[in-house]
């Protein structure tokens, strides 16, 4: 009989997608087949439930058999225990949903079906089919709007006790009166500093009163300023532009820099939509890196870039369900 499908499914705040990749191997990073929709506006657990189910039977039910069909869902969420109860959600508007024992009960017996914090399910795809494939020590960072993270340790992904191991955008790098606050509630969060939108925002006050007239150039216009044009204006030496790298870079730095000391990573994993727009940030990030982690953690440390892109937690949330970890019994 043939191999079930392994079906990983990415649950945002504007789209979903349910991809099937070929069962057996989760090495796999090409997804057979991707389905892939809006969320629309009708947003209760009841109906995101039933319209992902209705896509899971669809690609599964020719194989459904003796073996369970996993099925790994990653969702941009506070999960408050391994069953899927989902504590805060902003991007769906649920708080305290029970969406995995919905799902499982919608799915019934023939789905191993697993529910993963998206970032995690990022990290692991990373971790078994991309960037840091082969290592069993892996510490991933994505600098977005927001900033996220995952952890392996030993060959384990680390959700931690209450499912928010790996939170390092919450890390702080600075606690003093002046510290920044964040949207976690905190202050001093290294999101807070270099969190693509909090970055975004502070270049379009510094832009409006002024600032660079360089890369205002570069952008055409003060309102198509983006992060990409400051980047490229610190390349060109423009001083504003180099001055706030200078200023941003040390601090994502640092907060790496005590994980791999905490963690003693071989491989650092560094993806997302802003750093990957900003080539002469990561630079500088690296390189004040160099001197922010101890000697001892730095010599087994590759830094790589994130390979798997957008499909990186449809490998991931897929092959932790095949792989049984955090499954609902
Ligand atoms: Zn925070």
């Amino acid at each position: 009989m043939t191999m079930p499908p392994r079906i990983g499914v990415d649950l945002g705040g504007s789209n979903f997608r349910v991809a099937a990749f070929a069962g057996g191997d989760t090495q796999l990073a090409t997804p057979i087949e991707v389905h892939k929709e809006p969320v629309g506006e009708a947003r209760d657990p009841a109906s995101i439930v039933e319209r992902i189910a209705s896509h899971v039977e669809r690609l599964a039910t020719p194989y459904l058999g003796a073996r369970p069909v996993p099925v790994g869902i990653g969702l941009a969420a506070m999960l408050r225990d391994r069953r899927g109860t989902v504590a805060n959600s902003p991007h769906l508007r649920w708080r305290d949903v029970n969406f995995g024992e919905q799902l499982k009960a919608r799915l019934g017996p023939h789905y191993a079906l697993g529910i993963y914090n998206d970032v995690n399910a990022i990290a692991w795809g990373e971790a078994v089919a991309g960037a840091a494939r082969g290592s069993q020590n892996v510490l991933a960072v994505f600098v977005g709007t927001g900033i996220g993270g995952g952890v392996i340790a030993e060959g384990r992904l680390v959700e931690g006790a209450s499912n928010c191991a790996g939170e390092i955008g919450h890390v702080k790098v600075r606690w003093d009166d002046a510290a920044a606050p964040c949207a976690c509630g905190s202050r001093g969060c290294v999101e807070a500093y270099v969190g693509g939108s909090y970055v975004a925002a502070r270049i379009a006050k510094e832009i409006a009163a002024g600032a660079s007239p360089a890369t205002v150039a570069l952008a055409g216009s003060i309102d198509a300023v983006t992060p990409g044009h400051v980047d490229e204006a610190a390349a060109n030496g423009d001083e504003w532009a180099l001055a706030l790298w200078t200023e941003l870079a040390p601090l994502l730095a640092v907060a790496l820099g005590n994980a791999i000391a905490l963690l003693n990573s071989e491989r650092l994993v560094l993806g997302g939509g802003f750093l990957g727009r900003a080539p002469t940030l990561y630079e500088q990030v690296l390189l004040s890196l160099a001197v922010a982690a101890p000697a001892a953690s730095l010599e087994p440390l590759t830094v790589v870039r994130a390979e798997l892109g957008d499909d990186a937690g449809l490998v991931g949330a897929s092959a932790l369900a095949a792989a049984g970890i955090s499954t609902i019994q």
